[in-house]
């Protein structure tokens, strides 16, 4: 059938209209729905989950669980957090999306103040049959070149004072991180303030807050980093989520190379385990699954004990396929690898799909509909015992469990 003009032109508003506006309503009902409201102290567990539960307990041996990667954000309400309008914006249904999505799956409803995003967390945190330290990560704006602040280029701000704060309100659960930009005017007197309140993570997002690694100007801040302690938590590989997706190759992890030879400790944000990146050591070849490249630094590096690689988001749908089999098939690297969930992300359904990780033999028969279950009740405790599950197909390679224990060089007892 073939459409006139003027409704082949009206289809197409129809559609921008439902892309703008219904899509987002609909689709931040995939985010788990404040599941606050099912839990009592203890989450609901039934048969096989909790036989998990036991299991993944004792290989804590009696240490907390660790979470090196929980993201806090707010719309300014107490916090001075903010979103930048445009993710307020229908008519940017891109943005409007992101905004709502992370808003929905962070906090469990639509008018509640920043605070609730906080205590949503850890109270989840709480309900899980064992203890967890969330180190929640604040994310600074995005600067210039000339270290000017650049409001308008970030998607979001969460100063690092409300991480600060989140600590304080939930001490058993929450370990304030920092994030301070690298070429701020104030940036070694704002690290040596929160590093003298304890802080011993900083994070930054290279692609989303422009930052390059291998920037001369930055090498004082890693002598400083170096000297008080402070781990440097990196995202790397494609960020999908937030910021200029054309900054992508400021996230490759070999540049991560220049922060370690100033000095500097660094934690690989996700293993590197979305997309593709260049190989800087022959950029003349196609480009490499980025979460290769990780692996080669840790070869590289790992002996000199200031690389760690964190492991939030290898299972989710666009990263499992590739990441899964490069993680799992190294088991003599996981002694330095360390959890991170990427909260509120395993919350928001769609990110991590049970099925396709079925499909492809990581999880075994019958394993889907448990952590569905799970799932329902708590989103967090979801994300962790998946991890803990997945297996390289036709074996039974998992995670070796040290990656989840607590580790006293991040802050932690
Ligand atoms: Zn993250």
């Amino acid at each position: 059938m073939r459409l006139s003009r003027p409704k082949r032109l009206l289809a197409l508003i129809g559609l921008v209209a439902l892309l703008g506006l219904g899509l987002p309503a609909c689709l931040e009902h995939f985010a788990a729905p404040s599941p606050l409201l099912g839990l009592r102290g203890d989450t609901a567990l039934e048969g096989k989950a909790r036989g998990w539960v036991r299991a993944f307990e004792d290989d804590l041996l009696g240490q907390p669980l660790i979470d090196v990667h929980a993201h806090l954000a707010g719309r300014g309400r107490e916090s001075n957090c903010w979103m930048n309008p445009r993710m307020e914006n229908p008519l940017r249904p891109l943005d409007f999306f992101r905004g709502r999505i992370f808003s929905a799956a962070g906090l469990p409803d639509k008018d509640a103040p920043d605070v609730a995003w906080i205590d949503h967390l850890a109270q989840l945190s709480s309900a899980m049959p064992f203890a967890a330290r969330h180190h929640v990560l604040p994310f600074d704006q995005r600067y210039d070149q000339q270290g000017r602040a650049n409001p308008e280029g970030s998607d979001f701000f969460v100063p690092n004072d409300w991480a600060l704060f989140a600590q304080e309100r939930h001490p058993k659960q929450l370990v304030a991180a920092a994030s301070i930009h690298p070429l701020r005017s104030d940036s070694l007197d704002e690290l040596r303030r929160v590093a003298a309140r304890g802080v011993r993570v900083v994070k930054w997002l290279p692609s989303a807050q422009g930052i390059e690694l291998g920037d001369k100007r930055l090498l004082p801040f890693y002598a400083e980093t170096a000297r008080l302690g402070v781990w440097l938590l990196i995202h790397t590989g494609t960020e999908g989520a937030v910021g200029e997706i054309d900054q992508n190759h400021l996230n490759n992890p070999l540049l991560v190379r220049a922060a370690l030879d100033g000095g500097a400790k660094v934690i690989v944000g996700h293993c590197a385990a979305g997309g593709l990146a260049r190989d800087l050591d022959d950029p003349s070849l196609p480009m490499v699954p980025a979460v290769d490249l990780f692996l080669r630094l840790l070869d590289e590096r790992g002996g000199e004990g200031r690389l760690l690689g964190d492991i939030s988001t290898i299972c989710n749908v666009n990263h499992f396929a590739v990441a899964l089999p490069a993680i799992l098939s190294r088991p003599d690297l996981h002694g330095m690898l360390v959890n991170g969930s990427d909260w509120p992300l395993p919350a928001v359904g769609p990110l991590i799909m049970l099925w396709p990780l079925e499909r492809a033999g990581f999880l075994d028969k019958g394993d889907r509909e448990v952590l569905q279950g799970v799932f329902a009740s708590n989103p967090l405790l979801f994300e962790v015992l998946l991890k803990s599950r997945v297996h390289l197909p036709e074996s039974q390679l998992r995670l070796d469990p040290v990656v989840f224990r607590a580790r006293p060089e991040l802050g932690l007892e």
